[in-house]
């Protein structure tokens, strides 16, 4: 076990001893996400990193201003991540290939089985039937053990409340968009047609259609239709997926799988820090919570079948 899936599983087998058996962590492996779940297919070789997507969100999710404006290419010179300021961001890379760079949009992946929400002791992460991993802040006391599971780094901690933390990442417009049925603000911006919504089976099916029909333009591999378990957003790429920053070493198992191999190991200290970090936390935190955050009417929604 890598070190990276050590610290994750001791989290999350942590979090689960300390919860006991409950309905979102022993059946994991077996869930292949909700029949009518949406989705969105990424064609990396139709992007061309103008970042619309990313102010269509910064003006969606009514988040400040960007420190750099949206069309300033500096931004591309260094990889970036989500922020609880940016939910998403384009990299670029493959710069110096004659055939020109590749871009790459990153945000949540909406996992079929998140590894946010088994980390999370407090039940504050749901995955709505929509296929949407929404956030739940009013219950959250900012362990951030959402953060260190996620296999792709994008919740995002908003640091400037020390008494109130609140992770935040993109939720898939879940709130304005998705539960009516509209496709993300990125996607209905995206000048190139990159971005794709549907339902994740036929855009699994979709993706698939066109590596078949131009093959020279597509490595053979749909990235997040089976990574940890599968996701909400899927790939295709014109290059390894490993030239484009993607974690090509994640396994088919969602990330809970790990804890079988690790239960045994975990030590005393991890079944009871739950608990004293939420009476510290619960000290600390005001009781006038100002409600910022991703919270839903749906957040009682079960987590799975
Ligand atoms: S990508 Fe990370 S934050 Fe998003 S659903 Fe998966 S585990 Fe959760
Ligand atoms: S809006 Fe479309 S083309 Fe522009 S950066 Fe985003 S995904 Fe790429």
């Amino acid at each position: 076990m890598k070190r990276r899936n050590f610290l994750k599983a001791c989290l999350i087998g942590g979090t689960t001893i300390a919860l006991g058996k409950t309905n979102k962590g022993w059946a994991s492996g077996s869930f292949e996400g909700y029949p009518e779940a949406m989705g969105v297919l990424v064609d990396t070789t139709r992007c061309i990193g103008c970042r619309s997507c990313e102010a269509a969100c910064n003006k969606e999710q009514k988040l400040p201003e960007p420190d750099t404006s949206f069309d300033d290419p500096s931004v591309f010179e260094h990889d970036r991540r989500p922020t609880a300021k940016a939910y998403t961001v384009v990299n670029r890379y493959q710069k110096e290939q004659p055939s020109g760079p590749v871009y790459r949009k990153v945000q949540c992946n909406h996992c079929n089985e998140p590894a946010c929400l088994t980390s999370c002791f407090v039940n504050a992460y749901t995955k709505t039937k929509e296929g949407a991993v929404i956030y739940n802040s009013k219950v959250c006391v900012g362990c951030r053990n959402c953060m260190i599971a996620c296999p792709f780094n994008a919740p995002g901690y908003d640091y400037d409340s020390a008494t109130n933390p609140i992770v935040k990442k993109c939720i898939l417009c879940y709130d304005t968009r998705l539960k009516y049925g509209k496709p993300p603000a990125c996607v209905e911006i995206c000048p190139q047609e990159a971005l794709t919504f549907g339902h994740r089976a036929d855009l699994i099916k979709l993706a698939h259609e066109r590596i078949r029909a131009t093959p020279d333009r597509y490595v053979d591999h749909v990235y997040g239709e089976k990574e940890v378990g599968g996701t909400s957003w899927l790939y295709l790429a014109p290059v390894g997926f490993d030239k484009l920053g993607f974690d090509t070493t994640l396994s088919n198992d969602p990330i809970i799988s790990n804890v079988k191999d690790f239960l045994g190991m975990v030590p005393m200290v991890l079944s009871i820090w739950p608990a004293l970090f939420s009476g510290i936390h619960l000290l600390c935190k005001n009781q006038e919570h100002d409600g910022h955050g991703h919270d839903t009417d749906s957040n009682q929604e079960d987590t799975k079948p």
